[in-house]
């Protein structure tokens, strides 16, 4: 028995059965059964996307009606509102989302983010003056003119399903793409409502296009490999980012790249509730699930083994209270897939080994459900030098490191392959800022302050990835620029 409705494409501005009808089970990760069918689309099914963007570019009015555009994304927001149930069913049954976070993560996070594009969209520049300039003995007045880039291609992750194709799919929108989105084949359907809202709102045919399949790659390298294809923007991990980097310099393709992260939270020995602030960075929201969550927490020497008590309390107080489909105070739910378990309880077996203390959790928990269920698991005694400690676990495992002092903490910090977020905590406002400024990470919250929000710029230093998200920014990755002079005398 399925849950969800069937996912199919949308191509064309046609919603489509797959070639030759094939379609693949989604697996719900609270159970392991099948929560739904999606299409499995063929190479010929991605082709046709990949030529109607491409036309939908090149031969409508797209790319230069910016009031139409405005007009569209502002009624599919609307459809959106109207299906939020729906949203959520999506969020819950193909990604795992529990109960008491689905809304904040999920939904909410990702239609808030929505509005913020429409908000920040009138400030985009899309011509500037630049005055006028002898040169070879006569006068050009110049101006750049910022132009949407073409057809872009949105690949997208399982973990925010929503939240991440929002960020793409409106961004590129509003700047006057065209666009294929790529869901993960863990979440079609919360890319299959795009293609279907798309059409009820009236969209023109082969401006927004969806296609998905059990392949993970087909589907993606297809995209990343053809000339018509001008710019890839993708969310995932860092091996297949490098991969669409290495594909896409064939045709020297544009790539945006949010990736992977291991990041650290900073709490100075003056943070006014230690306890407080250590407690909170247990990493239970959608099982640790989340490319910004601090992973790894940094605490004084001095002060190691009362964090290492406050942590062994907080998990013991937080105990069975996750895992339960329909508890509204659930936070945390499984994990996405037995693939993912797998790759993370391999992790808590490699910290094990390599010296590390399990303070809490560790453990498969079958007797949740058929689904992928892994405790609340926190090791302590770690250096950074571990791999717990420097590879993306992708699950609900946190990690505990001592520092000697406010240099010692920036450093094992910045010692990471990554840079996407990070944390700092101290009763000094100054003192916080002047670490915060040192870590190499895209976004840093000080002192519990939010620097992840749909009107700010969302990316990565090193590993983590290059390109911005969200804000103005996040709109102007979609745009080029194109230099204009004209003879005056
Ligand atoms: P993934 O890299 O395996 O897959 C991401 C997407 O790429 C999926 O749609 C997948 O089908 C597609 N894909 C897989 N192989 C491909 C290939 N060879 N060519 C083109 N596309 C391909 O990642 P995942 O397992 O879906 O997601 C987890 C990872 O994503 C984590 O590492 C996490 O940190 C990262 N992530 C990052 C952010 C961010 O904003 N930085 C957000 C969410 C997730």
């Amino acid at each position: 028995m399925t849950t969800l409705p069937d996912a199919r494409l949308f191509i064309d501005g046609e919603l489509r059965d797959a070639e030759g009808g094939r379609t693949f089970d989604v697996i719900g990760p609270w159970t392991g059964e099948p929560v739904g069918k999606a299409a499995d689309a063929s190479a010929a099914d991605v082709e046709a996307a990949i030529v109607a963007a491409r036309r939908a570019f090149d031969h409508t009015d797209w790319s230069t009606n910016i009031g139409k555009r405005v007009e569209l994304v502002t009624k599919l927001r609307a459809l959106f509102e109207a299906n939020r149930d729906r949203l959520s069913d999506l969020a819950r049954h193909e990604a795992g989302a529990a109960l008491g976070a689905v809304g904040r993560a999920h939904v909410d996070m990702a239609l808030d983010g929505w509005d913020d594009y429409l908000a920040v969209f009138p400030q985009v520049t899309w011509e500037k003056d630049y005055g006028t300039r002898t040169g070879y003995g006569f006068e050009s007045h110049r101006v750049a003119v910022y132009e949407p880039v073409g057809v872009v291609a949105a690949i997208t992750p399982w973990n925010v399903p929503l939240y991440v194709n929002v960020g793409k799919v409106v961004a590129a929108l509003l700047a006057g793409c065209t666009l294929i989105l790529k869901p993960a084949p863990n979440t079609p359907g919360m890319g299959a409502i795009f293609g279907e809202l798309a059409a009820e709102a009236g969209f023109p045919a082969g401006v927004v296009n969806v296609v998905f399949g059990s392949d993970p790659a087909m589907a993606g390298e297809m995209l990343v490999k053809d000339p018509r294809v001008d710019l890839i923007s993708f969310t995932g991990s860092t091996g297949v980012g490098k991969r669409i980097m290495e594909q896409g310099a064939a045709t020297l393709k544009r790539v945006f790249l949010e990736l992977g992260g291991k990041s650290a939270k900073i709490v100075l020995d003056d943070a006014p509730n230690f306890a407080m602030e250590v407690a909170t960075a247990m990493l239970v929201f959608h099982a640790g699930q989340g490319c910004a969550v601090q992973s790894r927490l940094l605490v004084p020497k001095s002060r190691y083994e009362e964090a290492r008590a406050i942590l062994a309390h907080g998990y013991a107080s937080f105990g069975d209270n996750w895992g339960e489909f329909d508890n509204p105070k659930h936070i945390m739910g499984p994990v996405v897939s037995k693939r993912q378990m797998d790759r993370v309880m391999s992790y808590i077996e490699l910290g094990i080994e390599e010296g590390a203390t399990l303070i809490a959790g560790g453990k498969t928990r079958p007797d949740k459900g058929g689904g992928y269920f892994i405790e609340p698991t926190c090791f302590a005694d770690v250096t950074n030098d571990m791999r717990i400690a420097r590879e993306e676990i992708f699950g609900p495992v946190l990690v505990l490191i001592p520092f000697e002092d406010d240099d010692d903490a920036v450093r094992i910090a910045n010692e990471s392959d990554y840079g996407l977020s990070g944390g700092v905590a101290s009763g000094n406002l100054d003192r916080a800022m002047r670490v915060a400024r040192r870590i190499r990470s895209g976004s840093v919250s000080v002192n519990g302050g939010m620097c992840i929000a749909g009107d700010l710029p969302f990316g990565g230093y090193k590993a983590s990835g290059m390109g911005r998200e969200w804000g103005l920014e996040g709109i102007e990755e979609f745009l080029e620029t194109k230099a204009i002079a004209w003879r005056v005398a």
